[in-house]
């Protein structure tokens, strides 16, 4: 079964505009566009328009918002809609961030209403699910992850969860140096597949794009991208390096 293959690279908050065109010229000019894997570039919000407007056609590489508000419109000062998003360009959303979910307090209901406002403007959900450290120590991670997904999931009808990409990533793992290890992340994400033909079918399950995330780079990609259940990545800090974002596109 041949999955879609993702290496989405979020560089949070992060860059000027200068630094961030320079960045996407070094993507665009050393990346391999030729292959199947589907490139993300998720940028802060102010330099969508300019990175769009730089990436054009090519081929394989899309841009992606690194959140989006619940509704539509309205008195939300300060917030960005979906359909914003899609109106610049952007293909995908990342949905569900622990960052946001820890500093911003996103709930699942939250996550629930930004996930349908994405899929309603055609833009394709990156949702984030990882246990943190003392709930791994404790052992509860499999319930945590499987909660995660059936709260959220539940409330999506077969259509609208094909254009959903999950991404598992261990809070633990997120810019701290310390990689999951290719055991953990097959283990984990055969147990994602798992829960989500269980919400869905086996069939749905085994189309899933399920990419890992946390401390992944240019040196650990290949040996975690060649796990079976392991689509691809959704890379932080080593995304921020042209060489290092490309080098990891090219680990499968
Ligand atoms: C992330 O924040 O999504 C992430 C994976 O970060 P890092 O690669 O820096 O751990």
């Amino acid at each position: 079964m041949s999955r879609q293959k993702i290496v989405a690279g979020n560089w949070k908050m992060n860059t000027t505009l200068s630094e961030a065109l320079f960045l996407v010229d070094g993507i665009l000019s050393k990346m391999n566009t030729t292959n199947e894997v589907t490139k993300i570039i998720i940028p802060p919000f102010p330099y969508l328009i300019s990175i769009s407007n730089k990436i054009g056609e090519t081929e394989h590489i899309s841009l992606g918002a690194q959140n989006c508000h619940t509704d539509e419109s309205g008195a939300f000062t300060g917030e960005i809609s979906a359909s914003m998003l899609a109106s610049v360009g952007c293909s995908y959303v990342l949905v569900g961030h622990s960052e946001r979910r820890c500093y911003f307090n996103e709930t699942n209901e939250e996550l629930i209403k930004k996930i349908k406002s994405a899929l309603d403007n055609n833009l394709k959900p990156i949702f984030c699910i990882g246990e943190t450290l003392e709930q791994r120590q404790y052992h509860t991670h499999f319930t945590v992850i499987s909660h995660q997904l059936s709260e959220v999931l539940k409330s999506f009808t077969d259509a609208e969860f094909s254009n959903i990409v999950i991404a598992y990533e261990p809070v633990w793992a997120i810019g701290t140096g310390e990689t999951a290890t290719s055991n953990q992340a097959q283990e984990m994400h055969a147990f994602i597949r798992k829960e989500i033909a269980q919400l869905y079918s086996q069939s749905i399950a085994q189309e899933t794009t399920i990419l890992y995330g946390g401390s992944c780079n240019a040196q650990n990609a290949q040996e975690l991208f060649s796990c079976e259940d392991v689509d691809g990545g959704l890379i932080g800090g080593a995304s921020l390096k042209a060489d290092d974002f490309c080098k990891i596109a090219a680990s499968f």
